[in-house]
């Protein structure tokens, strides 16, 4: 099975009728960029920049950022990497940086709520991003976005953070690209207008169906009812890919749905341009997209649309991938 795949690792990520997509890696470390060269990944489409500040007694400074940030760049070569700004809170804490208990953590102070409460925390990340952005090739990602106010605010601390790089003459790449992620269902709803003021999507399936489904993911009593066939997570993950086309913008994915074999005809039908996932699924993906065709593909995601429950889907998706493999 490993020699079978050991041809797709360097491969480019192309369907039989010559579409071309992307198939990266998510990470969490420096350490973890040696597993994403070694799979061939084609980018880097999530790092979790919060492993940063974890397990350790004081927040990161400026140049401690700046140096991982950079390393990564530079290890990645032309490469892109996508830096997703601080993502505590829910179930993740930091000993320095206590949040008082919560009633629901994951619906709480979290993520981008927390960045734009410390802005000193935020504008100091972002400036160590955007330093890091003149050794290769960064994008710059916000997490939990709910509101097209909220996408505002953010982009204002960088604005600020950009405009006092430019008086104090510090390089940075202007060109970087600014993304979102997907993964609050008022977003997926009013993505035709968070797409007119970025530069790219990334669907968070993890956090998406944890709030659709109103299924903690972290609960292991409901495991059965955190569902990625479910056709509500399908129908949403579809209008936001559509959204983000009718505006030209990119549209990736970084849930753990966007390294799943049986899922991949789908969202390819759908037409996403990125999937990013665990390195280690990176060649069997990319296998699967090399074996497929455009017409294949959606002839598959239109019969998905169509079906009203997650076992039928399921059965038909289960078939279709053994007789594939
Ligand atoms: C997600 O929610 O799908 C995601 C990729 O982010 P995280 O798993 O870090 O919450
Ligand atoms: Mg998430």
């Amino acid at each position: 099975k490993r020699a079978e795949l050991l041809p797709y690792k360097d491969a480019l990520s192309v369907t039989k009728d010559g579409k071309r997509v992307e198939v990266a890696a998510n990470i969490g470390s420096l350490q973890q960029v040696e597993g994403v060269l070694a799979n061939g990944a084609e980018g880097i489409g999530l790092f979790r920049t919060e492993f940063l500040f974890m397990d350790r007694e004081t927040i990161p400074s400026e140049e401690e950022q700046f140096h991982a940030y950079q390393a990564i760049l530079e290890k990645m070569g032309d490469r892109p990497v996508v830096f997703r700004t601080l993502d505590i809170g829910g179930d993740k804490q930091l000993s320095y940086l206590p949040i008082a208990q919560e009633m629901n953590p994951f619906l709480g102070y979290r993520a981008i709520r927390l960045c734009l409460d410390r802005q000193d925390i935020f504008a100091t990340q972002i400036r160590a991003i955007l330093r890091a952005s003149a050794y290769g090739k960064a994008k710059l990602m916000f997490p939990m976005i709910s509101s097209l106010q909220e996408l505002r605010q953010a982009k204002a601390v960088l604005h600020d953070v950009k405009s006092e790089c430019r008086e104090k003459g510090i390089a940075f790449d202007e060109e970087m690209e600014i993304g979102i992620m997907i993964e609050v269902p008022s977003a997926a709803i009013v993505s035709d207008v968070l797409a007119k003021e970025v530069d790219f999507f990334s669907i968070g399936t993890n956090d998406l169906l944890q709030y659709t489904l109103a299924v903690d993911r972290m609960n292991e009593k409901i495991t059965r009812l955190y569902d990625p066939f479910h056709p509500a997570i399908l129908r949403l993950i579809r209008a936001v890919i559509a959204n983000g086309h009718k505006e030209g913008i990119w549209v990736g994915m970084c849930g753990e749905m966007a390294g799943d074999p049986r899922m991949l005809p789908v969202f390819l039908g759908m037409g996403l341009d990125e999937f990013s996932m665990s390195a280690s699924l990176i060649p069997q993906a990319r296998k699967t997209i090399c074996e497929l065709d455009m017409d294949e593909a959606k002839r598959i995601a239109e019969a998905v649309l169509q079906m009203d429950s997650s076992d039928q889907i399921l059965d038909y998706l289960q078939l279709l991938s053994r007789s594939h493999s």
